[in-house]
């Protein structure tokens, strides 16, 4: 932290580096929960066994899982001292290489979004701005936090396009669901402003692309990032066929400081928004009870044709970005729990698409896992 340059991250820092040291300082380590139990989607003591130790097993159980990622996604150079740095996706990659589920994904070719999706979104104005701040060169982009490059748009334009091709995969039944290892992140873009690291709402985008390009009438989302995805909630507060929900460190405590449990969707919008809120130093006990409580009847009311996820993993207790403690473990609820909902009332069809998460001795293990509860490989 001492090598921060002062006044850039502080303010992202601040609610919760207090936190962070005290983990550090209590001796708990990452590894305890990289060695936690894993689990296998298994209906029997024999299936189980065979799954362990022959991987042909695990593939015949697998559902189609796509797996977005490309090169240049690295290329939106934040700076060394950035914690959304390239190296996030450099480690998920390798992870998922040395563990053999790459291999098992199917990977998907991203493409730049055609503008008019991102219109879709964005005002044209604010598009052309940041588009004109990459091209100059300038070193951020409406805050200081969001650092740009010259080929920043280009990264943010792909990524964005690599939702939509995600959903296309999904819609034209090459795969049952799809991980989108994306940056720059997008939950916190606002319709003409850039925020928290994040430029295009890849979300967002992706929500309205499905309902214009493929029809889709109800789109459910699910932010489990555990800072409050703002733009993703202003963008649809006032929509009634698209369902916000996100499960987040209480407003009070934490960055950007909106998501209040109250806030439930504006005029048509109302009841198609919900915040869950969670207290600093809370964890897997809360996260069980709120998605259980808030999320299940929510969905099971909208209905929700598709269901895309804000997958962020700073919510772990050894991500100094949050105060919030959710495990190892308490992750593979969360994502169990989306992909049962989601077989229950979206045919299974979900694409979930990264966020935040800065642990990177971690990450790569809690994108591992979340894949696997896509791809049907490890819950019931
Ligand atoms: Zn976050």
């Amino acid at each position: 932290m001492a090598e921060l340059p002062a006044g850039v991250v502080q303010a992202f820092f601040a609610r919760t580096c207090c936190n962070y040291w005290n983990v550090l300082r209590s001796g708990r380590s990452s590894y305890g929960n990289l060695v936690s139990v894993r689990r296998v989607a298994l209906k029997s003591q024999e299936e189980m066994q065979l799954n362990y130790f022959t991987g042909e097993q695990e593939t015949e159980q697998m559902k189609k899982t796509g797996f977005i990622y490309d090169d240049t996604y690295l290329q939106h150079n934040t700076g060394d001292w950035h914690p959304e740095s390239s190296e996030r996706l450099r480690v998920i990659v390798n992870g998922l290489k040395e563990s053999g589920l790459l291999e098992k994904l199917v990977r998907i070719e991203a493409e730049p979004a055609n503008q008019r999706w991102v219109e879709a979104v964005h005002h044209v104005n604010y598009i052309m701005r940041f588009n004109d701040a990459c091209a100059m060169g300038l070193p951020d982009f409406d805050h200081q936090e969001n650092s740009i490059c010259r080929e920043s748009f280009k990264a943010a334009l792909l990524a964005a396009g690599g939702v939509i091709k995600a959903i296309d995969s999904i819609m034209v039944g090459d795969v049952e669901t799809a991980f989108c290892a994306v940056r720059p992140p997008g939950h916190h873009a606002e319709v003409d402003k850039a925020m928290g690291f994040c430029y295009f709402n890849n979300v967002a985008i992706g929500a309205r692309y499905a309902q214009r390009q493929w029809g889709m009438k109800r789109v459910g989302i699910i932010d489990f990032d555990v800072h409050h995805g703002n733009g993703t909630q202003h963008i649809f507060e006032t929509d009634p066929t698209v369902f916000y929900y996100s499960i987040h460190e209480h407003p009070s405590f934490a960055y950007p400081g909106t998501g209040r449990d109250f806030e439930c969707g504006v005029a048509a919008g109302e009841g198609t928004t919900k915040n869950s809120v969670i207290l600093p130093g809370r964890g897997d006990h809360d996260y069980r009870r709120k998605l259980t409580e808030d999320l299940i009847p929510a969905f099971k009311k909208f209905q929700p044709d598709m269901i895309l996820v804000s997958a962020g993993f700073d919510a772990h207790a050894a991500d100094m970005m949050s105060g919030v403690n959710l495990s190892t473990d308490g992750y593979d609820f969360v994502s169990e729990l989306i992909m049962n909902l989601a077989n229950a009332l979206t045919d299974g069809k979900v694409v979930s698409i990264l966020e935040g998460g800065y642990n990177l001795e971690l990450l790569p293990l809690l994108v591992e896992n979340h894949i696997k509860h896509l791809a049907g490989l490890r819950g019931v």
